[in-house]
């Protein structure tokens, strides 16, 4: 599998800018191939699965070819299956070109207020992302013209195919200019995609990942479904109840690795980075480190761990799933101490991380299983045996004699010995900066999404959080709490009911933990523990409530 970094192919200088913001490090094996043969102008055929960084390898040849021509209007034209597709693939185009004020991208599908997008493209764009129903659509209206396409893209041609999209390619294709180039995106070859290259491609190269025989004996491994905002409290906590120190942690983007290991720093465990943009002294240091034991959790990205000879360690976690199912093989095939089954965790998030996972199980033919993270009690529960067997070791072990006579002061002081323990007990369990008790309300954040996930009905969900939390809805808790404002009020019908059927049904958060609703005529606020607010905020800004889009902040009284 052969991989190359991203200056090697010679990109403009706000492209690269974009690629170093987002903070891929290498291009993926899918990129590799693909862009050079892009860039020089062949029609490409991929064979690749979904996560393997395919958006990027026909976007990064489709912005340098527009940026080059200096052209204004429609130039390129994506063709996705499904409206998530249309929606993904048009955000990583907009981050590609978030330097370059002279293209301009838009996603138009099916189930968006088709005035809206009227409006977008009658504002002028370079880059559609569409579906085909819609796309026609727009055709029929006058409100799309492809008579300046220069690049056609058809993304998960065969998933187009089984969705009855046919027809409606034959009627996009005859009003894109022959004079283009052709891209198609597949994950099988089947006779019918066959077809559909023969009739609009050029003498297409066609690229696919080959694979290596992929093993992955001998490792439990589990998966963990859960939103973005609460992945570190997972890690926290699986950390917490497995110890599989030393660890390993591999994330997608440099970006990624030195937010983590902040963030695991401050909450206590002693973690370091490797990437890319580090000195090697830098590595260097951080290598002998975790070698040496004095570092329990080594967070990296998949190019920055390949040069490091590890293995054997407790536990690696996945905590962004990989681009590459190879990838996956390599990190996981880093646990396992001699005789002894090793651990992987994968944290997966959404539908379409749900897909990669899938096509993970697929190649290595071995079950990933799905599991829950630990509750505040079981990590509770697993400190106590931890401290319990420290204290029995202790006492059996070593010389206590100049202690026993301090507690025996402290007594004569008048403390009791329990007293004395638990302090004691309070300090040990709060030493480092590590959070004393980990927090109820994330459990149910975590049992909610999970629930959410499995039954796949948000209204249900959210009923029945309501109806078990009635009674103590507004009493006050003991927690820290936030205060979250939204842009909604009484003058758009608003009611309390609402704000709570919305949050438990969207977060998780179970509707008690919602305190001191206040409905102004045009905006509201209302508690929530502080420790939620930012994956509430961060959720209710993706969703609506009574049908309108809004924005939720925090609120400064
Ligand atoms: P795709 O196959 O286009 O759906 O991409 C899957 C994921 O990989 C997306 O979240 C991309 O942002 C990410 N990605 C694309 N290229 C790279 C890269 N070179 N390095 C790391 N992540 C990438």
């Amino acid at each position: 599998m052969r991989t190359i970094p991203f200056y090697e192919f010679g990109l403009s200088a706000p492209v690269m800018q974009a690629i170093d913001d987002i903070g891929y490090e290498e291009a993926t094996p899918i990129q590799t191939q693909a862009i050079p043969l892009l860039i020089s102008g062949r029609d490409v055929i991929g064979q690749s699965q979904t996560g393997t960084g395919k958006t990027a390898a026909f976007a990064i040849p489709a912005i340098e070819r527009i940026l080059a021509d200096g052209e204004r209007g429609v130039q390129a034209l994506i063709l996705c299956p499904t409206r998530e597709l249309a929606i993904q693939a048009c955000e990583e185009i907009r981050k590609l070109t978030v330097h370059i004020r002279a293209i301009h991208t838009v996603a138009i599908y099916g189930g968006q207020d088709i005035e809206r997008q009227i409006t977008q493209l009658g504002k002028g764009v370079e880059i559609v992302v569409g579906t085909p129903g819609r796309v026609m659509d727009h055709m029929r209206r006058g409100t799309l013209k492809l008579g300046g396409v220069k690049i056609a893209i058809l993304d998960e041609a065969d998933e187009m195919l089984s969705m009855g999209f046919r027809e409606d390619i034959d009627t996009i294709f005859s009003a894109i200019p022959a004079q283009r180039q052709t891209v198609l995106f597949s994950a099988t070859m089947s006779p019918e995609i066959m077809e559909i290259t023969r009739l609009y491609m050029n003498n297409p190269e066609i690229i696919r990942i080959v694979r290596k025989e992929l093993t992955v004996e001998g490792i439990d491994q589990y998966y963990y479904s859960i939103p973005h905002s609460h992945k570190i409290e997972a890690l926290s906590r699986l950390m917490d109840v497995y110890h599989p120190e030393p660890a390993m942690i591999f994330c997608n983007t440099k970006k990624q690795v030195d937010e983590l290991v902040s963030a695991m720093q401050q909450r206590g465990y002693v973690a370091e980075g490797l990437h890319g943009d580090m000195k090697q002294q830098a590595r260097d240091h951080v290598m002998n480190t975790f070698r040496s034991g004095k570092v329990d959790i080594l967070i990296a990205t998949d190019v920055a761990a390949r040069g490091i000879d590890v293995s054997g360690v407790g536990a690696v976690f996945n905590y962004d799933i990989p681009q590459d199912v190879e990838y996956y093989v390599h990190r996981i095939g880093r646990t396992g101490r001699a005789g002894k089954s090793g651990l992987a965790f994968t944290f997966v998030t959404g539908s379409r991380e749900m897909a990669e996972l899938r096509s993970i199980m697929n190649y290595t033919r071995k079950e990933i299983t799905k599991s829950s993270i630990p509750t505040s009690a079981q990590v509770m529960q697993s400190r106590r045996e931890r401290f319990a067997r420290k204290v029995c070791a202790s006492v059996e072990n070593e010389d206590l004699g100049e202690y026993i006579q301090m507690v025996e002061q402290l007594i004569e002081e008048g403390f009791s010995s329990i007293e004395i323990a638990a302090a004691l007990l309070r300090s040990e369990m709060t030493a480092d900066g590590r959070t004393a008790m980990p927090s109820e309300a994330d459990d149910f954040a975590f049992a909610g999404h999970e629930r959410r996930r499995i039954n796949g009905s948000r209204r249900q969900d959210g009923r029945e959080f309501r109806e078990g939390t009635k009674a103590g809805r507004y009493e006050r808790r003991s927690c820290p709490t936030a205060r979250i404002h939204i842009n909604l009020g009484s003058s758009a019908g608003l009611l309390p009911k609402h704000i709570v059927g919305t949050v438990a049904g969207e977060t998780g958060l179970p509707g008690k933990f919602i305190g001191r609703i206040e409905i102004n005529e045009r905006y509201a606020t209302f508690d929530v523990p502080q420790e939620t607010a930012a994956a509430v905020i961060d959720t209710l800004n993706k969703t609506r409530m009574i049908g309108r889009k809004i924005t939720a902040r925090l609120f400064n009284e």
